[in-house]
C-alpha cells in the first residue's frame, strides 16, 4: 500500500502542471484580449506579459482573479494595476534590453518584474515598508536578480543610480517631482499619472530632449495617491 505521503505527492505532481498550464492559458488570453486587443504591439512587452506569473504577485484570496481585466487589492489600501495598464505603461517608455529603469511605487512587485523581464536593471522604490519587504523577497525568490528595491519616498528618486533611461511612476502624483525629472537621462522617457488624489488623473509621457521637457497627455487614469513621507 502507498503511504499517505506518496499519494499526496502523486496528486501534487499531477495537479501542479495542470494548474500551471491553466495559468498559462489565462495569461495567453489576457495578452490577446486585454492587451493586444487594445492595441499594444511591442513584442517584448507582450512576451513579458506572457511570462511573468501575475498570480504569484497577488494575495492568496485574489489568485482566482489574477488575470482579470482590472486592478486588484494587495493590502494596506494599495492595488496591483490592471494588466493592460502595466503593459501600456511599459510600452510607452519603448523598453529595450540595455535600459536602466526607475519605478516609483513597487507595490506587489509585478510591474517591476515585467520591466525586469525586458530591461537590464530595474530600481524600484516603495513607501509602505511591508510592501517593499514582501516585494523584494518575492522578486528574489522568483529569480529577478536585476531588480533592486528600496523603501522610502520616491519623490526624491534614487540619486545613487541616476540617470535613468526611463522612469515609471505607478501612483498618482499632484505634480511631476522635480528630482525625478533631474534623474531622467537626456533622451529618456517618464510615464506618470498626474492629478488630484482620488480624482481622475492624466497619464503623461514626459521626454527630455536636448534639455527640454516635452509632455504628452496619454489618457485619463485612476491610480492610488502618491503619498509623501510627511503624510504617513
Ligand atoms: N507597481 C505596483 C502598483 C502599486 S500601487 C504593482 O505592480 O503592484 C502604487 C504603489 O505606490 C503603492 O504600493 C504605494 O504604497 C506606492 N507609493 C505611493 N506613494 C509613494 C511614494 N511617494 N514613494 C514610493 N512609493 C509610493
Amino acid at each position: 500500500m502507498l503511504a499517505p505521503f506518496s499519494i499526496l505527492l502523486m496528486f501534487a505532481l499531477i495537479l501542479f502542471p495542470a494548474q500551471n498550464d491553466a495559468y498559462k492559458v489565462k495569461r495567453e488570453n489576457m495578452v490577446k484580449q486585454q492587451i493586444q486587443g487594445r492595441g499594444v504591439k511591442n513584442i517584448m512587452v507582450l512576451n513579458a506579459m506572457r511570462s511573468v506569473k501575475r498570480h504569484l504577485f497577488v494575495p492568496s484570496d485574489q489568485v482566482p482573479y489574477a488575470y482579470d481585466d482590472r486592478p486588484l487589492p494587495i493590502g494596506y489600501g494599495q492595488t496591483i494595476s490592471q494588466p493592460y495598464m502595466v503593459a501600456y505603461m511599459t510600452s510607452v517608455i519603448k523598453p529595450h534590453p540595455n535600459m536602466r529603469v526607475l519605478e516609483i511605487g513597487t507595490g506587489s512587485g509585478y510591474q517591476a518584474a515585467v520591466l525586469a523581464d525586458i530591461a537590464k536593471e530595474v530600481f524600484t522604490i516603495e513607501i509602505v515598508p511591508e510592501h517593499g519587504k514582501m516585494a523584494a523577497e518575492k522578486l528574489k525568490n522568483l529569480g529577478y536578480s536585476n531588480v533592486k528595491v528600496k523603501i522610502g519616498d520616491g519623490y526624491q528618486g534614487w540619486e545613487e543610480h541616476a540617470p535613468y533611461d526611463a522612469i515609471v511612476v505607478t501612483a498618482g502624483a499632484e505634480v511631476v517631482p522635480p528630482p525625478l525629472l533631474a534623474q531622467l537621462k537626456e533622451g529618456g522617457k517618464m510615464v506618470i499619472p498626474v492629478g488630484s488624489p482620488y480624482m481622475t488623473q492624466t497619464l503623461k509621457l514626459i521626454e527630455k530632449r536636448k534639455g527640454k521637457i516635452i509632455t504628452k497627455n496619454l489618457m485619463p487614469v485612476l491610480f492610488v495617491p502618491f503619498t509623501r513621507e510627511s503624510q504617513r
